[in-house]
């Protein structure tokens, strides 16, 4: 499976190494990284490799390569963090509130009454955090 490129997005210059992330893992057809705009602590992305901006177009190979990549970071995060739970979400298109179109799965750890929501606003978290707990989680992949 070849993988799309668009230059101008930003997941395709991460995956491409031109800018940095906090990364998790790599395999043939996905990438993941820590969200920098992290809702809960240990908040991370299951990335496409290739340029699929969603779920109706991306093929069911590279979707299902996704999916199986947020289950392994979800995994480490059920392991390592112990939240109370975990959503996945996926967005598709401006409408669903996507601001990355490139098809990426959220691996979001939930607690009992932290009050985030599905269309949660971004604000940047904390470098030393966000790098502290990428190298836990890696550890727990
Ligand atoms: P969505 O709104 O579903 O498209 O989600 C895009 C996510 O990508 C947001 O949660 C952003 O915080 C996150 N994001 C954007 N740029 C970066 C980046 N350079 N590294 C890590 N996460 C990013």
């Amino acid at each position: 499976m070849s993988h799309p490129v668009d230059d101008d997005c930003i997941f395709c210059k991460i995956v491409a190494g031109k800018i940095p992330c906090f990364k998790l893992l790599e395999d043939e057809h996905t990438i993941a990284f820590m969200d920098i705009n992290p809702v809960n602590p240990g908040h991370a992305l299951a990335v496409t490799k290739g340029h699929w901006p969603t779920a109706d177009v991306i093929p069911t190979e590279a979707l299902a390569a996704t999916a199986a990549t947020a289950q392994r970071v979800a995994k480490a995060i059920v392991r390592e963090l112990k939240p109370d739970g975990f959503n996945l979400v996926q967005n598709n298109g401006p409408g669903a509130g996507q601001s990355v179109p490139h098809l990426h799965i959220h691996v979001l750890p939930r607690h009992k009454g932290d009050g985030a929501t599905l269309n949660w606003t971004y604000k940047p978290g904390n470098k030393d955090e966000i790098a502290a707990l990428c190298e836990r989680l890696k550890k727990a992949l």
